[in-house]
């Protein structure tokens, strides 16, 4: 939080331009973002191991007596290497330090010492390797010592260090929640909870810190969320005439689904309204969220309405707008397509088209979000896999226009918790029925040793005159995506399936170069597509029937799932394979339970279940700004008092304007810069 004591850690005794740059990469650049760095872990010196009983090979603390200083070894590698013996009642240790002159130099011969380490060597000769060395006077003033997160250069003491220095600078901690809220959860002081998730004395006070910082850091995410969910409540500047969808259903070469209907129904009903429609429209892979998207946009064109669409990657923007441009230009509904790689007179001529009302419908990437995309009229914004997109996003598009109705679809059934958060008070729409024709994916999962079999069926469905995916192995550290897909293409793929035609897609190639392959495999121009899972969401070649999935372990159950979606869409048998060489029983009971499913929502529980929610909260999927000590989950408590008391505030002071409010607003503010502003 940025306060009036606000100071650059430059100027922090120790603290020199290297260490300011190392500390900058961990987000810490002045003494606020200090104090906000909180620890991950305590090292507890006040209850240390006997050295006979210290578990072998885990950190842990000792205290021992040093006995005697062996000189300094040059060893190996040009190392030098000191020995210093030590002990206590129960048994001799060792304490081996590698280039490191200085610490055994501190040590006094018969003085007694805390040493934080790994115990290593052997029951006869245990040894410590560079151990960290606390004196008994300082473990007792400080008997819990902050871990912090890590990086190069920069050790928890150093951190520690600096923390200090940066409370010896700020010794008026402002404290931002009111002294009601204080008193009802019977919460700590802000300075107090810092100080004590620094420097604690105990494990209560450890406690009582979290407690009073978990807090405070969910109500600000709600407040944060209510303020921008406040811009939204206003009236849209696009409240429409009633529009019958008859006609765009009858221009179909099939009939809509009662669900596809019933959302549409839904839809438009919400854009006759003078508030602006706020949906969530959820559906399995296959449900036809995009024909539902199709007739939302056809019935804003009916009123004078440009429309956007928004996909995340380009492979589905281009998809998108080759599946609506011919569905809907019969209607005169004139489609332009916006992503980061339309680029000179093509992209001058895009931004002309939507500037001056000549497109209906702008199909993109987020490239539809840049400063210079003007809308002359846009009364209707769809997003599409919804859960990829973050709050900012979804508020930078409705900042587009005069609060335009927004519709966002998602296949990936989001956990109430979370839905609260990332939607608030959104409606919903449930696409629960599949369109006809859809014979489940019939799902096997088999290991490496059976891919020469594989391939030979993969053969006989190309025979057949159908066309696979197959998902190479998902890169190893160090290595990149496109070397990954490239060996696996040119080693496995290409050898085994000789004759046919094998195209290779990454994720860095250029969009012009994917959306050719794209489109060479759509003409049937290629029989397999070898990909990275870039063709994860969305992507729809109907004839594609078979998708085998390397390392099929490393995915959620629900990434699976979308990646078997992009089949089973043209009729006949379809196949998902997945292949996997780990055969513990957890991956196995994973990849079963996918094999006899193939209900989306019944996978996302059981991924919920036997996963945890990593997978929905981990910070990359639902784009909240990163929380730094609460846990969406583990504190949801917390997280609905939080709300409660958030709503309850925002009630009186919608924008958090009063005086005693600038706290709570500057909070909220500075959770939320990371990731967007709330002006
Ligand atoms: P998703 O919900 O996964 O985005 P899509 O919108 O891509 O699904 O639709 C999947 C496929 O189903 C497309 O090929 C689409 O043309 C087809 N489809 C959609 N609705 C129907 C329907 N009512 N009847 C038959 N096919 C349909
Ligand atoms: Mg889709």
């Amino acid at each position: 939080m940025k306060g009036g004591t606000d100071i650059d850690i430059r100027r922090l005794n120790g603290v020199a331009e290297k260490r300011a740059q190392q500390l900058a990469k961990l987000g810490i650049c002045t003494t606020e973002d200090l104090l906000g760095f909180f620890p991950r872990d305590y090292v507890d010196y006040s209850h240390p191991y006997p050295i006979a009983s210290a578990p072998f090979d885990t950190k842990c603390v000792v205290r021992a007596t040093i006995l005697g200083k062996g000189g300094t070894v040059r060893v190996r590698g040009g190392r030098q290497l000191i020995k210093v013996t030590a002990g206590d009642d129960t048994a001799g240790l060792v304490l081996t330090y590698f280039n490191n002159p200085y610490a055994p130099q501190k040590l006094d011969i018969g003085g007694t010492y805390l040493f934080f380490g790994k115990v290593g060597g052997s029951f006869a000769v245990r040894e410590m390797i560079n151990p960290i060395m606390v004196t008994l006077p300082a473990a007792e003033a400080a008997p819990l010592a902050a871990v912090y997160p890590q990086t190069e250069g920069i050790t928890s003491a150093f951190l520690s260090k600096c923390v200090r220095a940066a409370f010896a600078v700020s010794p008026d901690i402002e404290e931002p929640l009111p002294a009601f809220l204080l008193q009802k959860y019977r919460l700590c002081p802000r300075a107090d909870a810092l100080r004590m998730i620094h420097f604690p004395r105990s494990q209560d006070e450890v406690h009582a810190a979290r407690r009073r910082l978990i807090f405070e850091e969910l109500l600000a995410l709600q407040l944060g969320l209510l303020l921008l969910r406040s811009r939204g409540a206003q009236r849209t500047g696009a409240p429409m005439k009633p529009v019958d969808p008859a006609p765009f259903w009858a221009a179909l070469p099939f009939a809509p689904t009662g669900a596809q209907r019933r959302s549409v129904d839904e839809i438009l009903s919400d854009m006759t309204q003078k508030a602006p429609m706020n949906r969530l429209l959820q559906g399995d892979v296959g449900s036809g969220k995009t024909l539902v998207a199709a007739a939302g946009i056809y019935a804003a064109a009916k009123n004078g309405y440009q429309s956007v669409l928004m996909a995340p990657t380009e492979i589905l923007a281009c998809q998108h707008a080759n599946t609506l441009e011919p569905l809907l230009r019969p209607f005169g509904i004139r489609t332009v397509l916006l992503t980061g790689s339309v680029k000179g007179a093509a992209k001058k001529a895009a931004l002309k088209a939507i500037r001056e009302g000549e497109a209906d419908l702008i199909v993109g990437t987020h490239a539809v979000l840049s400063d210079g995309v003007d809308f002359a009229r846009l009364g209707f914004a769809v997003t599409d896999e919804q859960h990829r997109f973050g709050v900012r996003q979804r508020s930078l598009l409705a900042a587009k226009a005069d609060h335009p109705h927004l519709l966002v679809m998602s296949a990936t059934p989001i956990p109430r918790t979370l839905g609260l958060l990332m939607f608030g008070d959104l409606d919903i729409s449930v696409l629960d029925e599949l369109p006809p024709g859809r014979t489940p994916v019939k799902t096997y999962a088999v290991t490496g040793k059976k891919r020469a079999d594989l391939y030979g069926f993969i053969r006989k469905q190309l025979d057949a005159g159908r066309q696979a995916y197959i998902v190479c192995p998902l890169i190893e550290e160090g290595e990149s995506d496109m070397q990954a897909a490239a060996t696996y293409y040119e080693e496995i793929a290409k050898p085994l399936l000789a004759p046919y035609r094998v195209g290779l897609m990454h994720g860095r190639l250029k969009a012009a170069e994917k959306s050719a392959v794209m489109d060479a495999f759509k003409a049937h121009e290629l029989d397999v597509l070898v990909s990275t899972t870039v063709i994860e969401v969305g992507v729809d070649v109907p004839n594609a029937n078979l998708i085998a999935i390397e390392n099929a372990e490393r995915y959620g159950l629900s990434a699976l799932h979308q990646l078997r979606g992009r089949v089973g869409r043209g009729g006949g048998e379809a196949y998902c394979i997945l292949i996997s060489d780990h055969t513990t029983d957890a991956v196995r009971k994973r990849l079963s339970f996918l094999c006899h499913t193939n209900d989306g929502f019944e996978i996302a529980r059981f991924d919920l279940e036997t996963r945890g929610p990593g997978d929905f909260f981990g910070s990359r999927q639902h784009g909240l700004p990163t929380l730094r000590i609460a846990d969406l989950m583990a504190d949801s408590r917390v997280l609905y008092a939080a709300q409660e008391e958030a709503l309850a505030l925002t009630h009186d002071d919608p924008a958090l304007q009063k005086p005693e409010n600038a706290g709570l607003r500057r909070l909220a503010e500075a959770l939320f810069s990371q990731d967007t502003a709330l002006n």
